[in-house]
């Protein structure tokens, strides 16, 4: 593992993102910002999922008038998940006519490829920094291929064909992403921001060319960077190519804040994307968030889907539980609870894990050893081994 890049440290709201402080996972919702109590209740769900930082979109008038009640709304309630406004076209408009609006978002997201066309864009982007500045907020400047800044595009274009031996268009397309970011970065702090108040991004959906854009995005500055693989994806696609690119960046050194952008199925919970991010971070060895569950694969050995269900049930009730065990018992995250299907390395895993238990496979004795701190402490056995071995996960966290 390289070591972490320290880059400078920002605060959103009352989380501290980049100059050595723990990768932060954010999230983002996809309810109607208008709806004050859809977007209130879906960013309580992502922030008692783990989301420490959520952002909403603010794309229209309505939207932004939303805001201030939004913000409201979820103090009362006691929750003071930092909010992030995502901006576009009118974001300046938008920040000048509802300074409530600016006062209560945590940190304004520009995407330098549409803030305005032409010759609008400065003048719009300095109106949003200025805003920044104003409001004493940070911003993330964030590039997204599918809306690169053609300005910048057009430039290296022109540049690349002059040249004796031009490279080959997506070489061109990575350098304007990372140049548009920095170009960007520059300007901000020109109007008038610090480092402190700066994050940057550049995402794109390709896994190999996002690592390559955020290996030479680093390599040439120090603010604090946002990673997220973008249109990731659905299902196993998204969450595979998600944690590929984003476990090789990190395992460099490289990001202080990660945002997963699934698909969700239709129906599913928004919060797949905050559990995504805490499970690479914790499987990386970078964090840990909620007692992690170890299960074998299942094989032949186990001829029906008991313990893959116990498995299932174990990881659900430690994650429920996180909220109050957080602060009840500090350290439990770190905890690992293994379930295993038979005794060909049940009961080796079950002895690693801080508790563990051993299903009987095909042909064993149908009993189920359960071993706590490395030693047998009791065997179960009948129709009710789920509920007692959760009893028993209980009783150790407890004590
Ligand atoms: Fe199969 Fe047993 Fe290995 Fe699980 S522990 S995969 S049941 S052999």
């Amino acid at each position: 593992m390289s070591l972490r890049k320290i880059t400078h440290p920002v605060m959103i709201g009352n989380v501290k993102v980049g100059g050595g402080a723990p990768i932060v996972v954010q999230s983002m919702t996809n309810t109607d910002t208008v709806n004050i109590t859809a977007t209130v209740n879906q960013i309580i769900e992502l922030s008692t999922a783990g989301s420490e930082i959520v952002r909403i979109t603010v794309n229209s008038e309505e939207a932004a008038k939303a805001v201030a009640e939004i913000r409201n709304q979820l103090d009362k309630k006691g929750y003071d998940v930092p909010i992030v406004g995502d901006f576009h076209f009118n974001g300046h408009k938008l920040l000048e006519k509802y300074p409530d609006c600016a006062a209560a978002l945590d940190k304004y997201r520009i995407n330098p490829g549409n803030v305005g066309r032409g010759r609008s864009r400065d003048p719009q982007f300095q109106q949003m920094v200025e805003f920044a500045c104003k409001y004493d907020k940070p911003v993330r400047i964030g590039v997204n291929g599918g809306s690169l800044d053609q300005a910048v595009f057009t430039r290296l274009l022109d540049e690349n064909r002059a040249l004796a031996n031009p490279e080959p268009l997506p070489a061109v397309t990575r350098k304007a992403i990372v140049l548009s970011a920095l170009e960007s970065a520059a300007k901000a702090e020109e109007i008038g921001l610090s480092k402190n108040k700066i994050i940057l991004s550049c995402k794109i959906s390709n896994v190999q060319e996002l690592i390559s854009i955020y290996q030479d995005l680093s390599s040439r500055c120090d603010y604090a960077l946002h990673l997220g693989l973008t249109e990731a994806g659905m299902g196993s696609k998204g969450i595979v190519s998600s944690s590929a690119a984003l476990s090789v960046l990190m395992q460099q050194g490289i990001g202080d804040t990660i945002r997963i952008s699934l698909t969700p199925e239709p129906g599913a919970s928004r919060t797949q994307e905050v559990i995504v991010g805490q499970e690479i971070l914790q499987t990386m060895g970078f964090r840990s968030f909620t007692p992690m569950v170890i299960s074998c694969p299942g094989c032949g050995r186990t001829t029906s889907d008991y313990f893959q269900k116990l498995a299932m049930d174990i990881q659900s009730y430690l994650r429920d539980q996180m909220p109050i065990w957080r602060t009840q018992y500090p350290g439990v995250e770190t905890m690992e609870v293994a379930v295993m299907g038979c005794v060909v390395n049940g009961p080796g895993e079950s002895k690693s894990a801080n508790i563990g238990i051993s299903l009987p496979g095909t042909g064993e004795t149908p009993v189920a050893p359960v071993y706590e701190d490395g030693e047998k402490t009791v065997t179960l056995k009948g129709d009710r081994i789920a509920e007692e071995f959760q009893g028993i996960v209980q009783r150790y966290i407890e004590t």
